[in-house]
């Protein structure tokens, strides 16, 4: 795993301890934002728990187990990704009919729930069911960006695992293995995307970036002349539904730069160097308690987008709360 993931050392020593000392546990709830890497960490800690032959905590390569999971076939292991809104009772009750049978070609056989939050009430009772009495050689990895969506019951048979904020250095390291060149925005998409690799990512893969963020900036802009403007704000939001992620990226780039100035610290620290003019205008339009609410609205907001809650409500709501914050 060292070899292959960058940071999250401490998730990474918890794994290989439990593993040289033989106390795999067989629940883990890996939690954090979305885009943060819990499938990246997931999905190489499965090939890793298949290979029979793993040479210093990292998977062989060779053995049939590696071949196999490469290849992505196999009774041994099941990844669980439910595009649509929900992960049904079948998902978990195929997977139930599974696990009971011993593994073919490994010594576990390991399942990867990605979303979990996304299981129906049918689905979190009947993966209890696996959960209460798991056969010795099962593993079942959730990740989700809400554990405490997972019903009680779920979690107390689980171990959390949660994922920190990367570093700038490990960010970098990040985005150059994901084949992103060096370049005069490397350093804005790394302090833009506050430690999570997908939102680096997704800003480094989208080219019409600097018109998105003057209409962001005009939007807010709006919201601080006028009571409405927030509608603005909303038909924006609307209008580049594809590309939301990387809209509310900037809002909260440009809400950070405020807190940036607030807090009395030199200007050379803003992550929109080119939008200094305007944020030190607007400054004094905000307190730093608004600006904290308005950044956890905006994570809220994430948080409900990505659980498939209606698009326009979810919008307008986060609109409306920016605005309240404006002018406080
Ligand atoms: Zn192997």
């Amino acid at each position: 795993m060292r070899d292959r993931l960058v940071g999250q050392d401490t998730i990474k020593h918890f794994f290989e301890n439990a593993l040289s000392a033989g106390h795999m546990g067989h629940a883990y709830i890996f939690a954090g934002p979305q885009g943060i890497g819990k499938s990246t960490f997931a999905t190489q800690l499965m090939k890793l728990l298949l290979c029979v032959e793993p040479k210093d905590n990292n998977p062989c390569n060779v053995c049939k187990a590696c071949y196999m999971f490469d290849e992505g076939i196999g009774i041994d292991f099941v990844i669980v990704d439910e595009s649509k809104n929900s992960i049904s009772i079948d998902a978990i009750r195929d997977i139930q009919k599974q696990i009971i049978i011993r593994p073919a070609y490994s010594k576990r056989k390991v399942y990867l729930i990605k979303r979990a939050e996304t299981m129906t009430e049918e689905a979190q009772n009947c993966l209890l069911k696996t959960l209460e009495e798991p056969p010795e050689y099962a593993v079942i990895l959730l990740t989700t960006i809400n554990p405490m969506s997972l019903r009680e019951t779920v979690r107390s048979r689980s171990v959390r695992v949660d994922f920190g904020r990367y570093t700038y250095e490990e960010m970098g390291r990040i985005l150059e293995l994901n084949g992103i060149e060096h370049e005069s925005k490397f350093e804005y998409w790394i302090n833009a995307s506050d430690g999570i690799p997908g939102r680096a990512l997704e800003l480094a893969g989208s080219d019409s970036i600097e018109e998105l963020k003057n209409c962001v900036y005009e939007a807010i802009g709006k919201c601080l002349e006028s009571k409405v403007g927030y509608i603005e704000l909303v038909e924006l939001m609307e209008k580049e539904k594809q590309n939301i992620g990387v809209l509310l990226d900037l809002t909260e780039g440009y809400l950070r730069d405020l807190l940036v100035i607030k807090t009395g610290a030199n200007p050379s620290r803003l992550i929109n160097t080119d939008k200094k003019d305007i944020i030190l205008r607007n400054e004094k339009n905000f307190t730093i308690n608004a600006i904290i609410n308005a950044i956890a609205h905006i994570e809220n907001g994430r948080k409900f987008l990505n659980q498939n809650s209606n698009f326009t409500n979810t919008v307008q709501v986060l609109a409306l709360h920016i605005q309240e914050e404006c002018n406080k």
